[in-house]
């Protein structure tokens, strides 16, 4: 059996399947086919099927109402706090 192996991030962006609510407005949403259903009968997320294809556009970020979708941390300028 093959299975694709789960991304959880793109180059853009990071997906928490555990606070995903499978409302699908992300998957319907994203014009590249990045993302892509577990639909499951006791198993629902969405996930990250094509990472290669994501353009950073962000538009799945500001869709998903579980804010589940988020900036990858490659993307964060963190700001280090000096004591
Ligand atoms: S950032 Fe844009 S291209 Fe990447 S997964 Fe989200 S909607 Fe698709
Ligand atoms: S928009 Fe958010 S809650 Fe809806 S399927 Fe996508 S990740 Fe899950």
């Amino acid at each position: 059996m093959l299975h694709r192996i789960p991304h959880h991030s793109t180059k853009y962006i990071s997906l928490d399947t555990r606070l995903c609510q499978a409302c699908w407005k992300c998957v319907e949403t994203c014009p590249n086919g990045v993302l892509d259903k577990v639909n499951l009968p006791f198993h629902k997320h969405a996930r990250i099927s094509w990472p290669d294809n994501c353009k950073g556009c962000q538009k799945c970020v500001r869709v998903c109402p579980e804010k589940a979708i988020t900036l990858s941390q490659t993307n964060i300028h963190h700001n280090k706090e000096i004591a």
